[in-house]
């Protein structure tokens, strides 16, 4: 078995491969291949890049029908169903929350209380209006904008996982800078990929990095991780993070970081994103309903000051932490 390494620069972060397959000039053929989808995805889906249909609708859909490609079509569909299914707290609309916050092209500042006011009336999955016959898209409030900053990286890993997986990679390891990884088939001595899921406020460039609070398992399956430190700020002593509660209108306080498990990479990006905003109460829903899903959040406490993990079946590694957690052990 053969095996090869990729990378590219794509949405902002780093995309990496792992191929293993019969055939290495097949790999590495399809691995490229693989590379230019994300990349396509990129130049499609970036809310920065003026020419990408995202752009184009947030420039011109508030004002008139825009008409997007099948694929922005059934995407912007799934990334409004995937509202519902996480009752409002994913929300692709929450660009004029981000703007009114800061989060658009920096860190992030308290907003001026009309602003977000503003932005508030601007939001929601009803503010889109689908037109199947057309293909057209149309705002409902002048204020809306898009952001897929929480489902495009997993939307493009899917595209090029569902690629590689026809060109006969037998296995592979897919991430988008470490928040969202795909895997399917297994490493060559090893009976699943096995990923770690690092401890909240862990630095990446530590001397000597920290245990993983969880390593998971993943079998035809993807793993995506949300946080909220990365791109924030401080304000009076309390931390504001760039994903917001689009029911509040707030940067969510909720959870520190969040781990989804699911056989979708565009559903567990979406889904990691409306855990960490809904934390525990959506663990717990989770479980009662036995959902083929895996999840973890890391909650804050403040006695002793740090946190404690509530998880649906993603065991952790410190059983410290088994001891205050609801369901330590689930399947
Ligand atoms: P992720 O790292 O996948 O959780 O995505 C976080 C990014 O998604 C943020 O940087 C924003 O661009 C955007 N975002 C923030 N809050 C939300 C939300 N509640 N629903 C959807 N996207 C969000
Ligand atoms: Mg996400």
């Amino acid at each position: 078995m053969a095996s090869i390494q990729l990378a590219t620069l794509a949405m902002a972060t780093r995309f990496e491969f792992v191929l293993q397959g019969p055939r290495p000039s097949a790999l590495r053929s399809a691995g490229e291949e693989a590379i230019a989808e994300i990349q396509r995805l990129d130049a499609t889906l970036s809310v920065h890049r003026p020419e990408s249909e995202i752009a184009a609708l947030n420039r011109d859909a508030a004002s008139q029908p825009v008409r997007v490609s099948p694929e922005v079509f059934r995407l912007l569909q799934h990334a409004i169903v995937l509202s519902q299914a996480a009752a409002g707290a994913f929300d692709i609309t929450v660009g004029p929350l981000l703007k009114a916050w800061g989060f658009v092209r920096g860190t992030g500042h308290l907003p001026d209380p009309a602003a977000l006011e503003a932005a508030r009336a601007a939001t929601g999955p009803h503010q889109v209006v689908f037109d199947e016959s057309s293909m057209t898209l149309q705002f409902a409030h002048p204020g809306t904008r898009i952001d897929l900053g929480a489902i495009g990286k997993g939307y493009a890993l899917d595209r090029a996982a569902a690629f590689l997986q026809e060109a006969d990679v037998t296995s592979a390891l897919l991430h988008g800078g470490t928040s969202t990884a795909v895997a399917w088939g297994q490493p060559e001595d090893t009976p699943a990929w096995r990923i770690a899921i690092d401890p909240p406020f862990s630095e990446p460039n530590q001397d000597t990095p920290p245990p993983p609070l969880a390593v998971a398992e993943l079998h035809n399956e993807s793993l995506s991780v949300s946080a909220v430190w990365g791109k924030g700020f401080t304000q009076n002593g309390r931390f504001y993070g760039h994903i917001i509660d689009p029911r509040t209108g707030h940067p969510t306080q909720g959870a520190l970081l969040a781990a989804m498990i699911l056989p979708s990479a565009t559903e567990s990006d979406a889904l990691s994103t409306a855990l960490l905003v809904r934390g525990s109460e959506m663990v717990a829903r989770l479980r009662d309903a036995n959902a083929p899903a895996r999840c973890l959040v890391a909650i804050p406490i403040q006695e002793p000051p740090g946190y404690q993990i509530d998880t649906w079946g993603i065991p952790v590694t410190d059983p410290a932490f088994s001891k205050k957690s609801g369901n330590p052990s689930a399947p």
